[in-house]
Order: C-alpha cells, then structure tokens, then sequence
C-alpha cells in the first residue's frame, strides 16, 4: 500500500477529526516533516511546534528547512528556544546531568522533549500533539524492551496513547506508525520536502543502534510483521498502572510524586 493510503488509514482508524487542532512536533527531519505534509494535504488542522535545542550548526539547519516547510504549507509554526526557557542548550542540560546520572543521551533529550511538548500543548490549547515515529522506530522499541525484560513498557504504543488518560495530558497520536523508514525517505526525496538529512550529532545510543542494525537485515514484510505480532503479543500483557498524580515540583502529569523530567533535574523545592 502506498505511504498516503497508509496513513489515512490510520488517521480514519484513531478518528482524527478534521477540525481539531493538530500540533505537529517538527524535528526537521524527514519523518516529521512528511507527517506534517500528509496531515496538510488532507486538510488536517494543524499548526507547527519546534524545539530549538541550541546545538548550533546542527540546529540553525533543522530551524531553517523548518521555517521554510511551515511557510509552504502555509501553517504558524511556534518555536520553543531551550536556552531562553531553561537557561542552557540541551548540550549543556545533558552534561550537566550525566555527571550525576549515567544515562544515555537520547534517554535525557527525549524526557525533556515529552515535557516540554506536553506542556506547550496545553498552553496553546491544541486537542493532539502529532510526532513523526515511524514502524522502524516502533519495530527498535518494541524489540529493546524485550530485551531488557520489560516488555510492558511498549504496552500502551500504538498510533494514538492509549495512556494517561488526564486532563493535563495532550493525547500523542503517530501518523507514520505503520509506514517504513525507507518509504518515507523515498517519499521525502521524491516530494523534494526540506529536510535535514544527517542525524542528530548527539544520538549515540549504541544498544538501538544495533538493534536497528539487525531489523535491516530482514525484509521489510517481515519488519511489518513485528509491530503486525507485537499488538498481538501485548495485548496479553498486564499493563502497567496507569494510575496519574502531578508532579509536586513542577505540576506536570506523573507516575510517582516527581515527574521523570524534574528527577532527572534534580530540581529542589
Ligand atoms: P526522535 O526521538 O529524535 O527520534 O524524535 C521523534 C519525534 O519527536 C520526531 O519525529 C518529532 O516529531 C519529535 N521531535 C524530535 N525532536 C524535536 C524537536 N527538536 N522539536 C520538536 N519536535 C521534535
Ligand atoms: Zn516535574
């Protein structure tokens, strides 16, 4: 099936209505630029949101094809500067919590990104958040959490969460969920979309790496049938609780009394 087929199928089957605001998380790469492409040419409702992590060349080049895609698609496009709103670029915020914490650094980024997305959301009143996740993503995440014993943790993936169900929560919905990575790259390639190609300086996850490795030497029927079995497999699964509380620091939605992102801060009261 074509990559637009896919999609709308998964927009009708989540019920994505026309004219509920749709905020789409752009990177500048080329997943969430198609994710807003698609979105537009169907005549979604959307609006772009972009955070500018301040890691100099890097960034300049994904805000520049950023502005110039909002601009085609004539949408408004709301940018959150890292270094204005929490005083240090995303370099600077990961270093600064790598020397207390070993983590890795797309497991710091991507906490602060959710909070920062989340709460943008809300503030700006928009119904859904839309990231550019793609099945490759998917298919990696689903196989980590495997291996590392907590299956569980992919219990509420799918193409819109199926978690948190709370007023303070902005819903994630994932239009390319089903759509493979090289079809989307085709697509981006072929649309002549702007897009920062390279990938993020800072990505060194080595473990997804690898697994990402491996996914690529199976065909891509078989890649689909990973997340095809994975809803499958984890439906059978005990979801985790999903009982929700506030953040006693910063009064954002959360599991435990502090939410992930002011754990990793460290921020006091
Ligand atoms: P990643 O975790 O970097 O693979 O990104 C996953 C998704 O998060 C992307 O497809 C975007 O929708 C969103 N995203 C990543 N980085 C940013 C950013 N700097 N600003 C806004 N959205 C982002
Ligand atoms: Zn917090």
């Amino acid at each position: 099936m074509e990559i637009s087929q896919k999609v709308k199928q998964t927009l009708s089957k989540i019920k994505i209505n026309k004219k509920e605001r749709i905020l789409v998380a752009l990177s500048g790469g080329k997943d969430s630029t198609v994710t807003a492409y698609l979105l537009k040419k169907f005549g979604y409702n959307i609006e772009g949101f972009h955070i500018d992590l301040g890691m100099g060349e890097y960034s300049e080049k994904c805000l520049k094809a950023i502005k110039e895609l909002c601009d085609d698609l004539k949408i408004k496009l709301y940018i959150y500067d890292i270094k204005k709103e929490m005083g240090s670029s995303m370099c600077y915020l990961r270093s600064a919590i790598q020397s207390r914490k070993s983590l890795k650094n797309c497991a710091i980024c991507g906490v602060i990104k959710k909070w920062i997305m989340n709460k943008e959301a809300r503030r700006l009143k928009v119904s859904k958040i839309a990231t550019g996740h793609n099945l490759d993503d998917e298919a990696q995440t689903f196989l980590i959490n495997i291996f590392k014993g907590s299956p569980e943790l992919s219990a509420n993936s799918g193409a819109i969460s199926k978690n948190m169900q709370d007023k303070k929560f902005v819903p994630r919905i994932k239009p390319l969920f089903y759509v493979l990575e090289n079809d989307i790259r085709k697509f981006s390639k072929k649309e002549k979309l702007p897009v920062v190609y390279e990938s993020c300086p800072c990505a060194l996850d080595s473990y997804r790496i690898q697994v990402r490795e491996f996914l690529n030497t199976l065909s891509e029927k078989n890649k689909e049938n990973i997340i095809k079995n994975s809803q499958k497999i984890l439906s059978k699964i005990k979801k985790k609780d999903t009982k929700i509380s506030y953040c006693k620091i910063c009064g954002e939605p959360a599991r435990k009394n502090i939410c992930k992102k002011c754990e990793l801060m460290e921020i006091k009261n």
